[in-house]
């Protein structure tokens, strides 16, 4: 078989919660047919101890447990191929976006490390020059659900992966906006029309209602998004 376009190599010490819900749907059709690979390794195999230990008391005192910087190191090595993105999901980490996803989707594979406890010594962090990513400015009680949200966000782009029934490059922030919204039948819904120049049969004017949309809705919900989307048009000298 052809080498899968997108190989993720994932550590964690709950290596039972994957593939998971990317075992389903297009995700898990995609990964039966080799599209993608996931292998995922069980951190505590690379324990030291009788005990497996992995984790221990936060140096300075503290609430709850920190993950040992040469665990994980070994864990690391023994999965990660340099030259590839080394990610470690973190509430502390850049905030992950459509931009990033689509440069992963470029590159052949990535190793993404999911951290429990407090989170990882923040020397081996350093140590391996880790990528930190950030799924939103809350906190999980681990990365699993994180890498399984970066993983899906990729593999829906893989070539092949998705029908010709998703857009990959009208949807949301793909343009720097939000998406325009959807209708579909009824045609009356608790009172509710769909837009009458979504019946039209007019796409020039359908396609201009929903980039208006689209601007309105980023214009009212995502103050962040609108203005770097200002600042783009402006530099390509556009007008607004
Ligand atoms: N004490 C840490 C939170 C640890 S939560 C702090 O306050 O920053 C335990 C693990 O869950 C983290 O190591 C990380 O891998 C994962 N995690 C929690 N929130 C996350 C988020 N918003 N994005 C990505 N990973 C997260």
């Amino acid at each position: 078989m052809a080498e899968p376009l997108f190989q993720a190599r994932v550590l964690t010490l709950f290596p039972d919660m994957f593939p998971g819900p990317l075992g389903h749907s297009l995700a898990g059709r995609a990964l039966e047919s080799g599209l993608w690979s996931l292998a995922a390794t069980d951190i505590r195999s690379f324990a030291a101890d009788r005990h497996r230990t992995v984790d221990d008391t936060p140096a300075g005192g503290g609430a709850g447990m920190v993950m040992r910087a040469d665990v994980v190191a070994r864990a690391v090595d023994a999965v990660h191929k340099g030259g590839e993105p080394l990610i470690y999901f973190s509430p502390r980490g850049r905030p992950l976006t459509q931009r990033r996803v689509r440069e992963l989707v470029a590159g052949k594979g990535a190793t993404l490390l999911c951290g429990r406890f407090e989170g990882l010594d923040e020397r081996v962090i350093e140590a391996r020059a880790m990528e930190e990513v950030s799924l939103g400015d809350f906190v999980l009680s681990g990365g699993e659900i994180a890498a399984l949200a970066l993983l899906d966000a990729i593999v829906r782009l893989l070539p092949g992966v998705m029908g010709k029934e998703i857009s990959g490059t009208e949807e949301s922030f793909e343009a720097g906006l939000l998406e325009y919204p959807h209708y579909t039948r009824p045609p009356v819904f608790e009172g509710r029309e769909i837009p009458p120049v979504l019946i039209s049969g007019d796409h020039g004017k359908v396609a201009q209602w929903r980039r208006q949309m689209a601007e309105e809705a980023t214009r009212a919900r995502r103050a962040d998004l609108w203005e770097e989307y200002l600042k783009e048009r402006l530099a390509r000298g556009k007008n607004v």
